[in-house]
């Protein structure tokens, strides 16, 4: 039986030093549950370390939460990340550490909170999070691909971290699974410092999410996905519109 699903795939949370500190796995599902949101998608940058707190506390306001991480490539590309299993989100995380280099400063950067499924404090992290990694482009997209998740170049109409933005164009062979576009895309018809860009000329499926760093910003944006259930594989059949799954943004 195939129903609509509204996905805000984009959230972070205040792991990332550049989002509020309010941002708080159980402040974040309160404000997806106001937003009617079924599906959430946590991706910190370059990290996955609340996670599984926001997946505990999802599971008991009954809304789904994808585990995921903003990559940040070494051309400084940012590459969306979504995994159904949270084994291979952490080896995917794995990865990331081993090449990101740098610490924190949290008086220039900001704190890198990581909390608990009860919404509490339990550390922080030292990492250079907001860095750029030492991975190129393909390798993060390969990586995704070979664990299975979900990969989605990142708010392609923005001037900064998109693909377009840094390299003007998408390699060929690239397998993204979708171009995500900003919440400001239909205002701004999407343009580069006056020049359009056309989304749909690249031939990828489009999404928008919110990119959220702050709570007031969740569901700004979403899309909605006509499926099963909220995994990768119903996304990705959603996606490509097989077996009457489809997308609409
Ligand atoms: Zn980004
Ligand atoms: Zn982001």
């Amino acid at each position: 039986m195939l129903r609509e699903f509204k996905a805000d795939l984009h959230i972070h949370t205040s792991l990332s030093p550049c989002a509020d500190e309010e941002m708080f796995p159980g402040r974040i599902i309160e404000q997806a549950k106001m937003n009617n949101l079924d599906i959430v998608g946590i991706c910190d940058h370059n990290s996955a370390e609340n996670v599984i707190a926001t997946q505990k506390i999802g599971q008991r306001e009954d809304i789904a939460v994808i585990g995921g991480i903003e990559a940040t490539s070494q051309e400084e590309v940012h590459i969306l990340a979504l995994f159904d299993s949270v084994q291979e989100l952490f080896k995917f995380q794995e990865i990331i550490y081993e090449k990101l280099s740098g610490f924190n400063d949290e008086k220039v950067f900001g704190r890198q909170l990581i909390i608990n499924e009860n919404d509490e404090v339990t550390g922080s992290s030292s990492r250079l999070l907001i860095g750029a990694t030492y991975l190129s482009l393909q390798e993060i997209v390969q990586t995704i691909c070979s664990l299975g998740g979900l990969s989605i170049a990142s708010h392609i109409d923005r001037e900064s971290f998109s693909i377009i933005s840094q390299l003007g164009f998408i390699p060929e062979g690239l397998i993204l699974d979708a171009l995500e576009l900003s919440p400001n895309y239909k205002q701004r018809t999407s343009s580069f410092s006056g020049m359009r860009i056309n989304p749909e000329l690249y031939g990828f499926p489009l999404v928008t999410f919110s990119d959220a760093h702050f709570l007031r910003d969740i569901g700004k944006s979403f899309t909605i996905f006509l499926m099963k259930e909220a995994s990768i594989g119903e996304i990705k059949k959603a996606l490509s519109g097989e077996d009457g799954r489809k997308v609409m943004i």
